[in-house]
């Protein structure tokens, strides 16, 4: 079957739905066409085509006997920091290079069951840490746009393989930004749910605090069919919350007239590219033209986020690393001396620059003497911070901004400047630090690179964030357009 991999994951659905094709079809057609052109991109690190071509026959066998999930058949890429049983999850790090989960996380095993076919898992910066999925121990993935560009990170690989149709949707994840800003560098869609909203277990672990699952796909009511299966209550993870997960597809179609956006001031200033920051305004207007009111509002303790972020992001990321020591799992050193020989040398091979980096700072912030100048100063800071969104959110329903200070950036251009790329979460981060659900939607272009549209919104407002996508979506089509070679 031809032409397939251009269709969305609702319109797949429909196709499978009508008997136009059968999974098995699907499934194949989109593995040649990651076969023949994941050379150029390096978006996946492992590809599951045996397993993928077995669940799509078992999907089809149960379509035939009147059976099946709301997903049933339909092609999904897992981030490779989700555990996958029998499957080798690596999260971009050579720690974790011959680790085999015995389990299925949460979100892996609910999409199985809803029917979803696994194609492979994704390619990432190394345990999510980055902006531009150059930290991966294999390699970085490029942009379907530019391919001397990076896809942004750190599920760069998920958003270059939806941007580059080798599947409709992918699985990421988001500490501060690593869901919207590769979508909004990749012309995808991506949406953070609330803290608590989607089950962490079986994800592996960045900053507790702050990492939540989520979705890159190529159009808000893919994103709301994906979503709705993942989240709810799951009590092998003591972070999520038991709240009623809404039916975000019927959802979607509610007018957002009388929606009120809030347009942050400090959002557009110096640090903004001018053409990016032209594109959000236009794309506010189309939002105030669907009916919307936009209001401005002030955030006073914004441009703390970042310097925020990298003290308790490295502070929580130093703990939870700790448990790769070479002895249980993952890596571990040949021809050692003795036990602290073992732990120095299986780490000290075992990760990157990046991660190290965020290990030494986070054991620094953490250490007695500097913790309450850091960590605890820090953890103040952030409810400052979850305060002015708060106090936005008595006045507004959304607010939109930028997602990332610039388009695509070459590959190379950043990686010996940690801050400068740092810098590149500037808009995402504060989000994460209150909890609060957020998501890109493409909103243009400049110089021929996609521009992202960032929505966020109050604690389990993931609807209203979807609906208004969805709206700005029928009323633009930049969902639509395609990498140059990858129609
Ligand atoms: N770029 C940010 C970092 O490097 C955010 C990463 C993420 O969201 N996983 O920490």
């Amino acid at each position: 079957m031809t032409g397939l991999h251009a269709k969305t994951l609702t319109e797949l659905k429909a196709g499978l739905d009508g008997g136009e094709f059968s999974s098995v079809e699907l499934t194949q057609s989109l593995l040649d066409r990651i076969a023949a052109h994941d050379d150029q991109l390096n978006a996946l690190i492992t590809v599951t085509g045996d397993e993928a071509l077995a669940a799509a026959e078992r999907a089809d066998d149960a379509r035939a006997a009147g059976a099946g999930g709301v997903l049933n058949g339909l092609p999904i890429i897992h981030k490779d920091i989700f555990c996958t049983r029998g499957i080798k999850t690596t999260c971009g790090s050579r720690m974790l290079d011959n680790f085999i989960s015995p389990y299925d996380a949460t979100i892996v095993e609910r999409l199985a069951a809803a029917g979803a076919v696994v194609l492979g898992k994704a390619n990432m910066d190394e345990f999510a840490m980055g902006s531009s999925n150059e930290t991966s121990y294999f390699g970085p993935v490029r942009n379907p746009w530019d391919r001397e560009r990076s896809p942004g990170g750190s599920s760069g690989g998920s958003a270059a393989a939806v941007a580059a149709r080798f599947s409709p949707a992918a699985t990421a994840t988001d500490t501060g930004g690593s869901i919207r800003q590769p979508a909004a560098l990749t012309g995808t869609l991506g949406i953070k749910p609330t803290y608590g909203r989607v089950s962490r277990y079986g994800m592996i672990a960045f900053a507790s605090s702050l990492d939540q699952a989520g979705v890159i796909t190529r159009s808000a009511e893919d994103a709301a069919r994906l979503l709705g299966v993942m989240a709810g209550f799951d009590e092998r993870d003591s972070t999520c919350l038991d709240v009623p997960v809404p039916d975000y597809v019927a959802e979607l179609g509610q007018s957002i007239k009388g929606l009120k956006v809030g347009v942050v001031r400090q959002h557009f200033d110096a640090g903004l590219d001018a053409d990016c920051g032209a594109r959000v305004k236009e794309a506010i207007a189309v939002i105030e033209s669907l009916g919307a009111t936009a209001v401005e509002v002030d955030m006073p303790n914004i441009d703390y986020s970042v310097p925020t972020y990298y003290v308790v992001a490295p502070a929580e990321c130093s703990s939870n690393l700790s448990r790769f020591d070479g002895v249980r799992f993952g890596h571990r050193a040949g021809n050692v001396e003795d036990l602290f020989d073992l732990y120095c040398r299986s780490r000290g091979e075992g990760f990157g620059d990046e991660v190290k980096r965020r290990i030494m700072t986070g054991t620094y912030v953490l250490s007695a003497g500097y913790y309450d100048a850091y960590y605890l100063k820090a953890q103040q800071v952030r409810h400052l911070i979850a305060d002015d969104f708060k106090r936005a959110f008595e006045k507004v329903d959304v607010i939109a901004g930028p997602t990332a200070p610039t388009p695509a950036f070459r590959l190379g251009d950043k990686v010996d400047d940690p801050i400068t790329m740092y810098l590149n979460d500037i808009y995402t981060i504060g989000a994460n630090l209150g909890g609060f659900p957020a998501l890109s939607v493409p909103c243009g272009f400049v110089n021929d690179l996609p521009v992202g549209l960032h929505l966020v919104g109050h604690h389990f407002a993931e609807s209203t964030l979807l609906r208004c996508a969805h709206a700005y979506e029928q009323a633009t089509d930049w969902l639509a357009a395609c990498p140059e070679g990858f129609a």
